[in-house]
């Protein structure tokens, strides 16, 4: 099958090494003709919300898929007209608004913490009346990676956390005190089949995913158990098609969902070699209306971003059981350049593979001394 993916960043990169295998080829629409994914496929450039080019990207596909959240529904709705597109503009809207999102989990059960919708300054004092601090002010659509995000930790931080936001319509939400970050991953068909990876374990650094472990350690099973029911109630009721991402915090009283990403994620790159079925051969799957495989763990697994600067390429690879997953991109401070796989025996092997990882990349990240 001729398959095209909207956006050509590492994510759609990674969907390609995972299709190719199967006999499937790649189309990527991108602004950029370099990007990523331009090594395993061919490049439509142009803009997301560019008709003609969403037309020359469209012709002769026999599925359509995305790989970030923010891409315009408009697109998406063109591109379903034209050609069998998953996940849906249902998941995609709920995604994009961090509103409906926390309204959505509600709606499906799932814990959320104590939320206002802000549009004005006047309505940030009214909401931090009542929601209180310290809390976290964030615009509602097209944040990332904790981009456009400000923490409130006093009502005199009002002022700063609006012009830090830029004034855009916003989410003020309740700070969660979590002793850890969860994700749980799902793939679900197009005849309903849902399969689950292991819950993995999240460290975040400057609102970036830093690493993962998987599965999750140290967790009660209910815990477990609590974000798989949330993970399979939310995907049902969305008719999702493909990979879904929901991240929680953990808290004394259960989870607390965060947010939810209608594509595949970060938090489960590690799948890639540490499963049987990584979540980009399985979306490709779905997308592509084939039986979904397995999410059986290979072992005790661990990933590490390499963000900013590359660690020398001869040390990680030197890291007995690493796999290194390079993106192509040139290095850049908080930009995502790739990521480092291992899969162990057991966990305290895996442990120690990850501490040499975490070395390394905290040799990279390190200013040039002065000699
Ligand atoms: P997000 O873009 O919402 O995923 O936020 C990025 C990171 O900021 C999260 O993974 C958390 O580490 C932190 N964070 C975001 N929202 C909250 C919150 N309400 N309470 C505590 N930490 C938060």
């Amino acid at each position: 099958m001729l398959v095209g993916v909207v956006g050509g960043g590492q994510l759609g990169r990674m969907l390609a090494l995972a299709g190719i295998p199967h006999g499937h080829r790649f189309r990527f629409l991108d602004p950029d003709p370099a990007c990523p994914a331009s090594a395993v496929g061919d490049v439509v450039c142009g803009a997301y919300d560019d008709p003609a080019a969403l037309e020359r990207f469209a012709s002769g596909l026999d599925a359509a898929t995305f790989e970030f959240e923010n891409v315009p529904a408009a697109t998406i709705d063109a591109l379903s007209a034209l050609v069998p597109t998953a996940p849906g503009s249902r998941s995609l809207g709920v995604a994009q608004d961090r509103i409906a999102e926390k309204q959505f989990f509600r709606s499906c059960g799932i814990r959320v913490q104590a939320f206002e919708a802000v549009s004005t300054e006047a309505d940030l004092a009214a909401a931090c009346g009542r929601v209180g601090t310290p809390a976290v002010l964030k615009s509602r659509r097209m944040g990332y990676d904790g981009k456009g995000q400000s923490v409130v930790r006093s009502v005199r931080d009002l002022a700063d956390a609006w012009r830090a936001v830029g004034g855009v319509p916003c989410i003020y939400e309740a700070f969660v005190d979590f002793s850890c970050e969860v994700s749980m991953i799902a793939v679900r068909a197009r005849d309903g089949d849902v399969r689950t990876w292991a819950l993995s374990m999240n460290e975040h650094r400057g609102g970036i995913l830093h690493r993962t472990v998987a599965p999750a350690p140290r967790l009660p099973a209910h815990v477990v158990e609590e974000a798989d029911r949330a993970m399979r109630t939310a995907i049902e009721a969305l008719g999702h098609v493909g990979v879904l991402a929901i991240e929680f915090f953990v808290t004394p009283d259960g989870l607390v969902a965060n947010e939810m990403a209608p594509r595949v994620h970060n938090s489960a790159h590690w799948t890639i070699d540490g499963a049987v079925t990584s979540q980009f051969e399985n979306h490709v799957r779905a997308v592509c209306d084939e039986p979904l495989g397995s999410t059986d763990l290979r072992g005790a697994s661990g990933m590490v971003n390499l963000v900013g600067s590359m660690p020398d390429r001869a040390d990680l690879l030197s890291v007995p059981g690493a796999r290194l997953h390079d993106y192509g991109k040139s290095p850049r401070p908080g930009r995502k350049l790739g990521h480092v796989n291992v899969c162990a025996p057991d966990e305290r092997v895996r442990d120690a593979q990850l501490r040499v990882l975490e070395e390394l990349v905290a040799r990279a990240a390190a200013p040039v001394r002065a000699r």
